[in-house]
């Protein structure tokens, strides 16, 4: 058993999930010590967690951004598997961002799934394209989200889903174990180590990967404008954190602690080879392309 049954009265997501039989893994940390659970293969029953949310209504908002050359390298394999593996059997609505709505690939939807296309400006450096999501995301949410979805989770468009990413992974705030640094020792995370910066941090929990996070729709709200809020004073102090979105996310997530963390399972990195214990991986990343896409 997890050692979460501790943590009943800790928090609300340790709690459903030691009440949903959340199992642990001799091989693999499976829950911080703030008692929020890290999610592997073989911990839980998905069945259960299924159930659960389809009585309690869950239904979740999934936002994806693919901006210039980012929507025909992947927007259609990213929404495609997500269609086979994403919240299957939930109610999802994807939130597409892009500066060329005529472009997004037509794809058919199951049942209790729907599409929003929305337009954005198309910023010429891509380090603004990836932090001013924050801004989108949180714009969205108030406007349209938070009436119509109960969840939400911001996506890297490249990337494809190939296994089950599902109601397990719901949570009130939830992060991503980054693959290349889940197993190395907290000196060699990549924070920001600029005290300019308002990404600064010395020393953190885990290394956060920023191309998946989550939560309930007022939790991603208040954690896309507290990210964009750093961002902007960054630019009008005229420094930027050394992994943009990212480091603000690092920032935020040691100040408030995530209720649920996924392991590298949720986001694989083939190149790192061989690891026992990724038993499955449920979202690979896809291939970068930086040379030819990030070239304004
Ligand atoms: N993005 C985009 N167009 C761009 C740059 C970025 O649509 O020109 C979006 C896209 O969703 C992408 C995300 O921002 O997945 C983050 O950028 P990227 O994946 O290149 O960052 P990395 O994975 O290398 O951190
Ligand atoms: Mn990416």
């Amino acid at each position: 058993k997890c050692h979460l049954e501790s943590a009943k009265m800790l928090n609300l997501d340790s709690s459903v999930d030691a009440s949903l039989n959340l199992q642990s893994r001799p091989d693999v940390l499976t829950c911080t010590y703030w008692k929020a659970a890290i999610i592997w293969e073989g911990m839980f029953d998905p069945r259960l967690y299924d159930e659960m949310h389809k009585r309690r209504g869950s239904s979740v908002a999934l936002t994806v951004f693919a901006v210039g050359r980012y929507l025909d390298a992947y927007l259609h394999t990213f929404l495609n598997s997500s269609e086979q593996h994403f919240m299957v059997g939930l109610p999802v609505t994807y939130y597409v961002f892009t500066d060329m709505p005529e472009k997004v690939p037509n794809i058919k939807l199951s049942p209790l799934r729907s599409m929003k296309v929305i337009k954005v400006e198309k910023n010429s450096r891509w380090q603004d394209v990836s932090m001013m999501r924050m801004k989108s995301i949180s714009n969205v949410i108030e406007s349209d989200i938070h009436h119509h979805c109960t969840h939400v989770f911001c996506f890297d468009v490249d990337q494809v889903f190939t296994g089950r990413f599902g109601s397990e992974a719901l949570g009130d705030s939830v992060a991503l174990l980054h693959a290349h640094y889940y197993r190395l020792p907290k000196h060699l995370y990549t924070y920001d180590r600029n005290p300019n910066s308002k990404a600064y941090m010395e020393t953190g929990d885990f290394y956060y990967h920023a191309a998946i996070f989550g939560g309930s729709w007022k939790n991603v709200k208040a954690l896309t404008e507290a990210c964009y809020q750093g961002i902007m004073e960054d630019k009008q102090n005229n420094v930027e954190a050394l992994w943009h979105d990212e480091s603000h996310l690092n920032k935020y997530m040691l100040l408030h602690k995530p209720s649920k963390v996924l392991s590298p399972e949720y986001c694989w990195d083939t190149s790192i080879g061989f690891r026992s214990d990724i038993q499955v991986t449920r979202l690979l990343w896809a291939p970068k392309y930086y040379d030819t896409l990030r070239t304004p």
